[in-house]
Order: C-alpha cells, then sequence, then structure tokens
C-alpha cells in the first residue's frame, strides 16, 4: 500500500494533464486559446458535462461516442490520456520526487504535444518548441545535465538541423526539413544535453527511415512523401531520455 499509493496518485495526476494535453492538441493547430471555453463536441458543439470529461473513462462509459450526436471520439483521446498517465507514474517510480522528475515530466508533455500535432498537422507550433528551450535551459542549471551541456545541446541540436535544411535546399531547391524540426531538437537538447541530443537524432533517423522504407515497399507512399520528422524526433527523444545513457555506455564501450 505504501509504494503503490503515491503512483496511484501519479496516474491519476497524469490522466487530468493527459485531457489538458489533449485540449493543446486540438485548439494549438487551430490558434485557438486552450484556457476558454470548456471542452466541447467537435462534431456537434455540444458542451461536454463534468462527467463527460473524465479521462479514460468517460470514453469507455461513453463507448467512444457523443452523447449528444453519436459521433465517434477519436482514440487520441484516451490514448494521451493513458500514456501521460503512464508517463507520470513511471517517471515516479523511477526518479522519485526531484527537480529531474519535475524536468522529465515537463519535456514529455511537450513531446507528447508536438508528436500528436505534427503526425496530424505537419506542424510544430513556436509556442511549445520556443518556450521549451528556455525552460529545459533553466532546469539544466538545477539538475541534469548541467547547463554546458545544455547549452552545446541546443547550439548542436539546432545547428545540425538546420545545416541538414540548409544542405537539402541548396542540393534539391525544396524544402525537406522546416524550421520547426530545427528548433524542436534544440529544445530537446536543452533538456537532455548534447550526447543524448546525438543518439535522438540516430534514433529518429533510423525510426524515420524504417517507416520511410515501409511505405514505399507498401506503396503508400513514395520518396516524395513528406513524412512528419517531429513524430520521429519526440519518439526518439523519449527512448534517448530513458534507455539512452544504457546505450551511449554500450556504443563508447567498443572504443574502450
Ligand atoms: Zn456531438
Amino acid at each position: 500500500m505504501t509504494a503503490w499509493y503515491p503512483i496511484t496518485v501519479a496516474a491519476v495526476f497524469g490522466a487530468l494533464i493527459g485531457s489538458f494535453l489533449n485540449v493543446c492538441i486540438y485548439r494549438l493547430p487551430k490558434g485557438r486559446s486552450i484556457v476558454w471555453p470548456g471542452s466541447a463536441c467537435g462534431s456537434c458543439g455540444h458542451m461536454l458535462a463534468w462527467f463527460e470529461n473524465i479521462p479514460i473513462i468517460s470514453y469507455l462509459v461513453l463507448r467512444g461516442r457523443c452523447r449528444a450526436c453519436r459521433s465517434p471520439i477519436s482514440l487520441r483521446y484516451p490514448f494521451v490520456e493513458l500514456l501521460t498517465a503512464a508517463m507520470f507514474a513511471g517517471g515516479w517510480w523511477f526518479y522519485g520526487p526531484s527537480v529531474l522528475l519535475a524536468s522529465r515530466l515537463l519535456f514529455g508533455c511537450a513531446l507528447i504535444v508536438l508528436f500528436a500535432i505534427d503526425l496530424e498537422y505537419h506542424l510544430l507550433p513556436n509556442v511549445i518548441t520556443v518556450p521549451g528551450i528556455v525552460v529545459g535551459l533553466a532546469f539544466s542549471f538545477l539538475t541534469l545535465p548541467g547547463w554546458t551541456a545544455s547549452l552545446l545541446g541546443i547550439i548542436v541540436g539546432g545547428g545540425v538541423l538546420w545545416a541538414i535544411a540548409e544542405g537539402y535546399y541548396l542540393l534539391r531547391h525544396e524544402e525537406g526539413l522546416g524550421m520547426g524540426d530545427v528548433k524542436m531538437l534544440a529544445m530537446i537538447g536543452a533538456f537532455v544535453g548534447w550526447k543524448l541530443t546525438l543518439v535522438t537524432l540516430m534514433m529518429a533517423s533510423f525510426a524515420g527511415s524504417i517507416v520511410g522504407l515501409l511505405l514505399i515497399v507498401s506503396r503508400r507512399g513514395g520518396l516524395k512523401y513528406a513524412l512528419p520528422f517531429g513524430t520521429f524526433l519526440a519518439l526518439g527523444a523519449a527512448l534517448a531520455a530513458t534507455i539512452g545513457p544504457g546505450v551511449l555506455d554500450w556504443y563508447l564501450g567498443f572504443y574502450q
């Protein structure tokens, strides 16, 4: 009971935060306020009562449909709530109450929002990435990775992608990577430092190549099909922040 109680509280709190992240994912690309008005059905505008707005549970009770117009509710809602709940519970279990936990959870929330928005709209809003760079750097004065590693992370993360974007443009005369990707990797660099930023980039490129090849093989998209790189950066960063240090040790072990 003693060990599970705080983890359960963290999960419930995470599910509530996940519900807020859903609001951000739905409203930020439309340029709407994330605090006002309350949540409504995306199809008929029916305002949600409190009991229709309980994370995960409401979706199950309503069987994934609006109570007023019966149109289906996106699976993204319970998925984001469940994922955020798991992240908060896992974070509490792994880090315990600490500055690093606060940093990692804020970082994770930003990654979830960027992942979902880039996947659906091919967009990485500045209102997440730019303050993210500042917040990541501010945290680095109190906890990992330390401010020098964080500052280098911003420069390396932003710089490498900026150089790739510029190089691609010069070669192909079309935009391959957007400035959103550049700012997002700078934000990742601020939170995890330059070493894990490079791990993020490797993992994101690897995952992106595999999905890209699968799309070509399954003939669902050619080489020109623009994959939202931010979704892969989010996946890569989540991996780098959790198993990244182990991967680095293993990789560097070859050179010892
Ligand atoms: Zn409705």
